[in-house]
């Protein structure tokens, strides 16, 4: 059998394409190596009637592109039934390996990856590994331009027999897999290879693979609604899905006295109490057995000044379709539609502007949609417009961005974590961690990560949680946390958490209130580069915002002399800290403890353009508010 592989180092890194097309490719024969910028060359492939061109972007001297471009003669069509992108990279700073999924809900795993096996698709995360060294610094970070299609990403340590460890390279492959059946018919296929070599944090080194993304993708960011910073209550953690209208209208209520704008109804508005199918939970008609009259009820909350939000699972949509629209496989019909059909995707698309219509809510937090599988192949026999799944998703989920901007453009969409990825933000307002109860260092770093490539939309902070036992303390360190970490926003039942709760609410939302806009439209960085980011630093127009949460940094550089900064130490070490850039003058340090209830207040002198900070104190978490006099 003739050699269908092609064989290039490509910024440093060796790489091999395999492309199994129909009609059947041959031998691929460079025919032309052509310069390029740089010293490089553009490579041009023959195979039969292929043609099959590899050439360089150059966005730095660290950071290329290389562009994959392939078609036949006449652009007469063609099947990929399989392409698979495989790259060695010497274990040079190679200390650390992760796929986006791997620092997602109980998967967390930033270390040497011995094996990575991940998917990403539309539906769920992004064609992206990061090799990083040992200090978070980017080693190497390899992703693709396509994120719409599924692509299987493996990885591990390559075997080199004999030559013992040392000479292992890291072997990474991409694979964009499409069975028999329904391999997508291309006249032109387009993708690139992303390479990133350059020495930064992979905070940065996820953004300019990001930006990378948005340009090429032509993204433009819808403008960001005004409801859309406001502090959210969610109904799941305080009753998951026994509730009722009275009890929401309830807790709307004193949500509102706390300072909350937004009432998040999940599962149970539209399902039964004994719950059995994720289908009900599509269902765009409320259960009349709990919320006889959801559409008063909603008006209601709304007649108090708040937003309405529902929790949606629009990928499941099965009870409205005909049954032979469900999704089938070899072992049986699937609880869910077949997205790949127009029928269906019309009906998802007309339920949701239904939902907008009938209830009039201000948004949807969608569920689910990582739940199908991109593994599957569909045997519905009935029609399909798309081949691949990630098409489907793509389309389903921009037509309703659409359909619901026409009827509120100020309408949210949330997405969790796996969904709320590059390929989906013009389809969504807020990228919302994985499940997060009880554990704010987890909500927290799940925002770091989102961080990473929100620009354009808004990150939100999962639904944090408490026992109403819980140490007044504690609670504040949950606060301080959501409040610094996207729009906050709390699961809690408001009717049985003691008086001092309520207050600790009410006072950290009021200071998100006082400077949301800054807190959600300032540039967000991590300052401990090793999870779970332990220390972040907001930079908004006028003032700057630090949360240190476990590690103290020893230094914090700011990108110009702020007039007021926060800091907000939540951790029990001594806040022993220089604030760097060129500070000058005097400044107030008022210090408010967690009941924000002011506990000192000192003048401080600046020196060398610096501001050193060192304060003992026993009752974590505290305030620091440093104001230029
Ligand atoms: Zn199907």
């Amino acid at each position: 059998m003739k050699e269908d592989t092609i064989n290039e180092v490509l910024s440093g890194v060796k790489f091999s394409l395999t492309c199994n097309l129909y009609p059947l490719v041959d031998e691929w024969e460079c025919i032309n190596e052509k310069p390029a910028k740089g010293k490089r060359t553009v490579y041009e492939y023959l195979s039969g009637d292929y043609r099959l061109t590899l050439s360089l972007q150059e966005i730095d001297e660290f950071v290329e592109v290389w562009h994959i471009s392939l078609r036949r003669k006449n652009n007469s069509s063609f099947m990929i039934e399989n392409l698979k992108i495989k790259s060695l990279v010497p274990m040079v700073g190679v200390y650390k390996v992760w796929h986006t999924s791997n620092i997602s809900g109980a998967d967390f795993a930033t270390e040497l990856r011995w094996r990575v096996d991940a998917r990403s698709c539309a539906n769920t995360f992004d064609p992206l590994v990061l090799m990083l060294n040992s200090d978070g610094m980017n080693s190497c970070t390899v992703g693709l331009l396509n994120q719409t299609y599924e692509t299987k990403i493996t990885g591990g340590m390559q075997s080199v027999k004999g030559l013992g460890y040392q000479n292992k390279m890291y072997q990474l492959n991409f694979s964009r897999f499409y069975p028999v059946g329904i391999n997508p018919r291309f006249s032109h296929f387009e993708d690139a290879i992303y390479i990133s070599k350059k020495r930064e944090d992979w905070f940065d080194s996820i953004r300019r693979y990001t930006s990378f993304i948005d340009k090429k993708r032509g993204y433009k960011s819808y403008p960001v609604s005004s409801i859309a910073i406001e502090p959210l209550w969610h109904s799941w953690y305080a009753f998951l899905e026994c509730i009722n209208q009275e009890q929401i209208y309830k807790q709307a209520q004193l949500a509102k006295k706390l300072g909350t704008k937004t009432v998040m109804i999940d599962a149970g508005w539209n399902n039964s109490k004994d719950w059995g199918a994720v289908s009900e939970s599509a269902s765009i008609s409320p259960n009349r057995e709990t919320f006889s009259d959801f559409e008063k009820m909603v008006k209601d909350i709304k007649g108090m000044g708040m937003n309405v939000m529902l929790r949606w699972t629009p990928f499941h949509l099965s009870r409205e379709v005909d049954k032979r629209l469900l999704a089938k496989t070899a072992d049986g019909t699937l609880p869910y539609p077949c997205l790949r059909n127009p029928e269906v995707q019309n009906k998802i698309v007309w339920a949701a502007k239904k939902i907008f219509q009938d209830y009039e809510v201000d948004g949807l937090w969608y569920d689910t949609l990582d739940k199908i599988n991109p593994d599957l192949v569909c045997i519905g026999g009935h029609k399909h417009n798309y081949a691949t799944l990630g098409e489907s998703v793509d389309e389903i989920l921009k037509r309703i961005r659409k359909v619901v901007n026409d009827i509120n453009p100020n309408a949210l969409l949330m997405f969790r974590r796996s969904h709320a990825n590059i390929n989906n933000k013009p389809y969504l307002t807020h990228l919302w961690p994985a499940d997060s109860p009880f554990d704010y260092d987890k909500n927290r770093r799940e925002v770091v990560v989102m961080k990473s490539y929100s620009s354009g939309v808004l990150t939100h902070a999962c639904c944090t949680c408490w026992s109403s036992k819980e140490e007044d303390n504690v609670v504040a360190k949950h606060l301080a946390s959501i409040v610094l970490a996207g729009v906050p926003s709390i699961s809690v039942d408001l009717t049985s958490i003691p008086q001092s709760h309520k207050q600790l609410i009410k006072r950290w939302f009021n200071f998100y209130h006082q400077h949301k806009e800054e807190l959600m439209h300032g540039d967000f960085k991590p300052l401990v580069l090793n999870f779970p980011s332990a220390a972040i630093k907001i930079e908004g127009k006028e003032e700057a915002f630090v949360g240190v949460f476990d590690v103290i940094p020893g230094n914090i550089i700011f990108s110009k002399a702020f007039e007021k900064i926060y800091l907000v130490n939540c951790s029990s070490n001594i806040l022993d800290t220089v604030l760097m850039d060129s500070f000058s003058g005097t400044f107030s340090v008022r210090i408010f403890n967690y009941m924000w209830k002011e506990a000192s207040l000192t003048n401080l002198e600046s020196t060398r353009g610096q501001l050193r900070i060192d304060i003992t104190r026993n009752d974590c978490p505290y305030i620091v508010e440093l104001k230029k006099l």
